[in-house]
């Protein structure tokens, strides 16, 4: 087993790997990134052509960039693609043209209040283009005439999913997705990339699982619209599910409810990160791709997992979300708090007790200190709390709330009272 410095280093280096990838909702930068996840767990891709109506929205055009900048009047390149690839405005159309500072300046973005950072801009489902630079960079342009190139091409072609499909013993499954359109910004949005890899790499090498689990990594928003389109028949098994996002800054985790606010899902999370200190928030249908899970056609299992929230960091969608913004601490600590939260889930059980009437008998089965007049440990507590609670309708988390007891050991009595017949799981397997 690897120890957490390694785990996290090994995440990092995932992040770094990918981070001067030009990615976009699609093109050849979202397909070499999926390729590299693809090194790591079996991915199963799909493309989905241009023009595909997917319920209100319809898959864009494919965009490629090969290369953007910005020359002055004496031929010096003021603004160049290649040293960041967010210097062009994502999905910008081709250009090729001299003009004017002042007719070349709607389209130019900074960020006044930081000097020298660049912002992140896209310009999905309308035709423009435009570059990005530091507040800096355009105050030292001079008057007089510039070059412009954008190399693009915005035409037919497909939409990429990619996804990792890990069978369990039973039809249920936990959907976790994963958005891999956004291009050089490390928490947002790669730290999640690695951290989901990882997650799924680990658990295709346990294959015990009660619970499938599918790992969808695509666009945002129009990925998960487009992946909904296509997998319709697929959402009843769906009975929890994540969206991973912005797992690696030094924030504090914040879990983020689905729409329906009291599933499985949202108490095994809860669980997990108020206990890591974390914060809780309701469901608001701003954010990633929850908004899709949730909304109220499909009115999914599905809560969000980041550390600090989009948009509630100054670097957020900015040049300053580079590598020295994320750690490979919080990367490993990101992964262990998925992997608790899954592991909830799986061992989330509702029992019925084999022997309901009056107690059980638990010394002749093992199960309880010999010696009489002693209080019982914690375990003998776990133990008949499990018992006594389990009449079908209530499942292991409920009762580690209500006894107080950590789920771990809830659980362990759990498997123990199994092994002796005196528990079966109830035939309608889990909660929702
Ligand atoms: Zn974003």
């Amino acid at each position: 087993m690897m120890d957490a410095n390694a785990l996290g280093e090994s995440l990092y280096g995932f992040v770094r790997e990918l981070y001067p990838i030009c990615r976009s909702i699609t093109g050849p930068g979202l397909r070499e990134t999926l390729a590299a996840i693809g090194r790591h767990v079996p991915l199963a891709l799909c493309e989905v052509p241009s023009g595909t109506r997917v319920f209100d929205w319809e898959v864009p055009n494919e965009w490629s960039i090969r290369e953007a900048w910005i020359r002055d009047g004496s031929g010096r390149t003021v603004v160049d693609f290649r040293d960041h690839n967010l210097r062009v405005v994502n999905y910008s159309t081709p250009v090729r043209a001299r003009m004017s500072l002042a007719d070349l300046k709607p389209h130019l973005h900074t960020i006044p209040e930081r000097l020298d950072w660049i912002p992140y801009r896209t310009s999905y489902y309308r035709d423009s283009w435009g570059f990005c630079l530091t507040q800096r960079e355009l105050d030292a342009l001079p008057d007089g005439s510039y070059e412009v190139c954008i190399d693009s091409t915005l035409g037919p072609g497909s939409l990429t999913l990619g996804e990792c499909h890990l069978p369990g013993q039973s039809r249920d499954e936990v959907l976790i997705y994963t958005h891999a359109c956004h291009p050089s910004l490390c928490n947002d949005n790669l730290s999640a990339l690695a951290v989901a890899t990882w997650l799924a790499a680990r658990l295709a090498g346990r294959g015990d699982k009660r619970l499938g689990h599918r790992f969808v990594f695509g666009p945002a928003t129009i990925g998960s619209i487009t992946w909904l389109a296509h997998n319709e028949d697929r959402v009843a098994n769906l009975r929890h599910g994540l969206v991973l996002a912005s797992l690696g800054d030094a924030g504090g985790f914040t879990y983020k409810r689905s729409r329906r606010g009291d599933t499985a899902t949202d108490r095994a999370a809860e669980y997990v990160i108020a206990r890591r200190g974390g914060r809780i928030e309701d469901f608001s249908p701003y954010g990633y791709d929850e908004r899709q899970f949730c909304s109220p056609g499909f009115d999914l299992a599905v809560g969000r997992l980041t550390r600090t929230p989009n948009g509630r960091y100054p670097e957020y969608h900015t040049s300053a979300d580079d590598l020295s913004f994320v750690s490979p601490r919080a990367l490993a600590e990101s992964l262990a708090a998925c992997e608790e939260i899954l592991d909830v889930l799986e061992e989330n059980v509702c029992y019925v007790n084999q022997n309901p009437k009056c107690e059980p008998r638990l010394g002749p089965r093992g199960l309880f200190r010999t010696t009489g007049g002693t209080s019982p440990g914690e375990f003998e507590h776990a133990l008949l709390w499990v018992l006594n609670q389990s009449d079908g309708t209530r499942d292991l988390l409920s009762i580690a709330a209500r006894s107080g007891l950590d789920f771990s050991l809830i659980a362990r009595a759990a498997r123990a009272l199994v092994d002796v017949d005196l528990l079966r799981p109830a035939p309608a397997l889990g909660p929702r």
